[in-house]
Order: C-alpha cells, then sequence, then structure tokens
C-alpha cells in the first residue's frame, strides 16, 4: 500500500524527457549492436534538468518502450517509471555531481575490460588520448553497484571523460549522449590498438609525450565542421 502510494506520487515525463529516454534507448541499443556489451550488460544515462533518465536493471534494450520512461533526481530518488533503475546508479549519479556531464555510458567493452586486467593507465600510443584528456586510468576492482566502485572511478576521472574499470568495463561521459558514446567507441578503440601493438613479439610500441597528448586535445576541440 506504502509502495503504491509512493508510485503514484510519480510524475508524467515532460515532452524533453520523453525525447531524451528515445535517445537513450537507441542508445543502449548500439552498445548491443557494437558489440561494446553482451545482454543487459552495461548502462546509460542522460541528464535533463536535474533529473537523469537511466537504462532500467537487467532489462533487454530492445523490449524497452516509450512508457518505459526511467528517471531518478540527483539524489537517486525515483521520479519517474516503475522499472528498478540501473544497480550503477550510484557510479552515474557521482558523475553528474563533480562534472558538467550530460551523459554517461558504461560497457563491458571487450579490448577495453582486457587491457583493464593488465596495466593501471592505458598507454598513450594513439593521439585520441587527447579526447579524453589524457592517459586513461584504470579504477580499482570493486563490486558492481556499490558506491565504492563509484569513489574508484571518480579518482580515475580526475582530469579525464573516461576511465577502464578493473575487471569490468568503461565508463565516459560526456555534454552530450553521442559525445559520450563516440568517446566509448574511440576508447575500445585504442585498447585493441595498443593489444595489437604490444603483442608484436620483440617490439615495444612507441608512445606519445605529455605536450603531444595536450596539444592533440587542444586541435580536437576544433576537428571537424565549425560550430
Ligand atoms: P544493470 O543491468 O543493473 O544496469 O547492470 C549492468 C552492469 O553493467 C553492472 O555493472
Ligand atoms: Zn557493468
Amino acid at each position: 500500500m506504502a509502495e503504491q502510494r509512493y508510485e503514484q506520487r510519480r510524475r508524467d515525463p515532460l515532452p524533453e524527457e520523453t525525447d531524451a529516454w528515445e535517445a537513450l534507448v537507441a542508445a543502449a541499443r548500439r552498445t548491443v549492436a557494437d558489440g561494446l556489451v553482451v545482454g543487459t550488460s552495461g548502462n546509460v544515462s542522460v541528464r535533463v534538468g536535474d533529473t537523469v533518465l537511466v537504462t532500467p536493471s537487467g532489462v533487454p534494450y530492445d523490449r524497452l518502450t516509450p512508457d518505459d520512461v526511467t528517471g531518478v533526481d540527483l539524489t537517486g530518488r525515483q521520479v519517474l517509471g516503475t522499472l528498478v533503475p540501473t544497480s550503477e546508479l550510484p557510479m552515474h549519479l557521482a558523475v553528474y555531481a563533480t562534472t558538467d556531464a550530460r551523459a554517461v555510458v558504461h560497457t563491458h567493452a571487450v579490448h577495453a575490460t582486457a587491457v583493464s586486467t593488465l596495466v593501471l593507465e592505458l598507454p598513450p600510443v594513439h593521439y585520441m588520448t587527447g579526447a579524453l584528456g589524457g592517459p586513461v586510468r584504470v579504477a580499482p576492482y570493486a563490486p558492481y553497484g556499490t558506491p565504492e566502485l563509484a569513489e574508484n572511478v571518480l579518482r580515475a576521472l580526475e582530469g579525464r571523460t573516461g576511465c577502464l574499470l578493473r575487471n569490468h568495463g568503461t565508463l565516459t561521459h560526456g555534454t552530450t549522449l553521442d559525445q559520450a558514446y563516440d568517446r566509448t567507441a574511440q576508447l575500445e578503440w585504442m585498447c585493441s590498438l595498443w593489444l595489437k601493438a604490444s603483442s608484436v613479439p620483440h617490439h615495444t610500441p612507441s608512445l606519445l609525450t605529455e605536450s603531444q597528448i595536450t596539444e592533440a586535445g587542444t586541435r580536437l576541440r576544433n576537428y571537424g565542421q565549425p560550430g
């Protein structure tokens, strides 16, 4: 009964939340289509005002409909929908609390997860390191969904827009969903590149210097079309 009363207090989504949900579901489906996750692994969130729309926990993304909008406030209280939000809510909310992020993407991308088991930081083998703010760190392992994992991730993210989660996966954020998604794709690609280059016998990959990475990051801010 108490639960019923609580659910009744959940409001209807605003038009911009309905649009953001559609984009979020499309991004979540893309993580599966692009091979960045298997099944219901990973999660995606988007911030609209002070509401954070999130993928529900353990629901296959192709089953999500416009009626499934799931949202919480910045403290994690559910304000939209009835499906249980992602178990990684602490991690997503920690990112919104400490950065200007508007979207967060978490995956179990295979090359990135492999790298997370091998090093403390992804060696900067490519200039796209600059797009993530510098060499990508690996957050120490903690069980999925815990505040401890969220804390470890926040530390690994300092000055960066992405990190690896040891024996787990990736997390990136951005000011748009497309930007956060693209950073995950670039991170996974760089991890694959490093694994390839570093597995050639008797050879060691050349690495970029700090100033080369900074310069690339600066140039990338003007990459593509103006505006
Ligand atoms: P959810 O299905 O609860 O989002 O969990 C998936 C996951 O990747 C946990 O780390
Ligand atoms: Zn995960």
